[in-house]
């Protein structure tokens, strides 16, 4: 079987995305991509370029943003005592659907991982110590994921941030909303009981 060069250069660019095998690919290619308008593959194709060339990483917080200062740092309602660490820029955004929390944020741009050879570096310290000692900090949320990679970094965080007078605390494990108990693994169950909290 032998596409044209361009749909088979199509096609492998699609598989790169997650989720998208070599099937996928080919439907995306010759179901929708080739019967789109000349004009919707302009729109896309200079959309993508826009992207690459106008967002780029906040200074002050490390998330995405079109500007000098992201949303989130220029927003003067936000709590300045409290920063939330998160392992990534999409994490802003699930933290913020959730609409619990309106204080500021530092995204990583790694987390630890001996097995990678990602040492302490990647962490940027220097960065976060600035924003604390720089600020009005008072508290500092770690909200990792719960992997080793997250565990690993959450722990050297709080070591890290001990010398410093703030509170830190982390976000709590336990059993996912709407779940029943028989069905829990044992090991959320456990962080569950450890984490328990009066009501
Ligand atoms: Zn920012």
């Amino acid at each position: 079987m032998r596409y044209p060069i361009a749909i088979e250069k199509l096609m492998r660019l699609l598989n790169k995305l997650p989720g998208v095998g070599r099937r996928t690919a080919e439907r995306y290619a010759f179901d929708f991509l080739l019967q789109w308008k000349d004009e919707e593959l302009v729109d896309i194709q200079s959309l993508l370029q826009e992207i690459k060339a106008s967002i780029k990483k906040c200074d002050v917080c490390g998330s995405l943003t079109d500007a000098d200062n992201c949303h989130f740092c220029s927003d003067t309602t936000r709590r300045r005592d409290l920063l939330c660490i998160v392992g990534s820029c999409r994490e802003v955004y699930a933290i913020e659907s959730t609409k619990e929390f309106r204080g500021t944020y530092h995204v990583l741009s790694a987390l630890l991982s001996p097995l990678d050879g990602r040492g302490e570096e990647v962490l940027e310290l220097g960065k976060i110590t600035n924003r604390i000692l720089s600020s009005e900090i008072t508290e500092v949320i770690v909200a990792l994921d719960s992997t080793l990679e997250g565990d690993t970094t959450s722990l050297f965080l709080k070591q890290h941030l001990e010398q410093f007078p703030v509170k830190v605390s982390r976000l709590a494990f336990g059993i996912p909303v709407g779940s029943a108990l028989e069905y829990v693994d044992g090991g959320t169950l456990a962080r569950a009981f450890l984490g328990r909290a009066t009501f």
